[in-house]
């Protein structure tokens, strides 16, 4: 198993929320868990997933790699069936019945930071009466703030591993969830180097560092 720690830095504010209606924009569902004796927000890794095989997706074809383009499963089979087995993307992130060669896990906060909570009344409120129990809140984390995960992937699809870069380096140049811009910065220890031709090499040293510096700290 290839292992690395992934980091990723929030380069706008990164709008979070929890039971949040979608129509009001959050960029992640935020999860929180104790620690100690606060509520942390943490990023799930299956989001930040998804939002790798989006920015994969976007790319893959335009550096030799296939992609069915497809994210429901029963679609994905059927797209499949006429590619003559899974196209690139899906043996990384998965695909009905098979193994991704890519697990995420989740990302903890790092560094302490202080969100922003702004609380909004129901959007839904036709009586035209202030319905007080009908707030939603939204938290925004600020520019600056830092995530801090783990990513595995599987040895035997080594050379599936430029996809990941590319999706990584889109990812950071792209959008992340609905209008948030987060960089990445890989943390491989130079784990990578073994398993990653020459060619590719260039792209690995950029995620190495953050793309977008000089962001005014909270
Ligand atoms: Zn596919």
């Amino acid at each position: 198993m290839i292992k690395s720690k992934l980091k990723l830095k929030a380069v706008t504010l990164l709008t979070v929320g929890w039971g949040v209606p979608e129509v009001l924009g959050a960029d992640v569902v935020q999860v929180k868990k104790l620690v100690g004796d606060r509520l942390e927000p943490y990023l799930p890794g299956s989001s930040v997933k998804g939002s790798l095989r989006s920015a994969a997706s976007r790319v893959a074809e335009g550096y030799g790699f296939t992609s069915c383009g497809e994210v429901e499963p029963s679609r994905i089979s059927k797209a499949h069936e006429s590619m003559n087995g899974p196209c690139d993307v899906c043996k990384v992130f998965g695909w009905p019945n098979g193994e991704a060669a890519l697990s995420v896990g989740n990302f903890k906060l790092t560094g302490s930071t202080k969100s922003l909570v702004l609380t909004r009344v129901s959007l839904d409120d036709r009586t035209q009466t202030a319905a007080r129990e009908a707030l939603y809140s939204t938290e925004h984390l600020p520019p600056g703030t830092v995530f801090e995960g783990e990513i595995r992937f599987l040895e035997s699809r080594a050379n599936l591993l430029p996809l990941l870069l590319l999706a990584l380096a889109e990812l950071r140049t792209g959008r992340f969830g609905r209008r948030s811009l987060v960089d990445v910065k890989l943390e491989d220890e130079g784990v990578f180097d073994k398993f990653v031709a020459g060619e590719w090499k260039e792209l690995l040293e950029e995620l190495r560092e953050w793309l977008w510096e000089g962001v005014v700290r909270p």
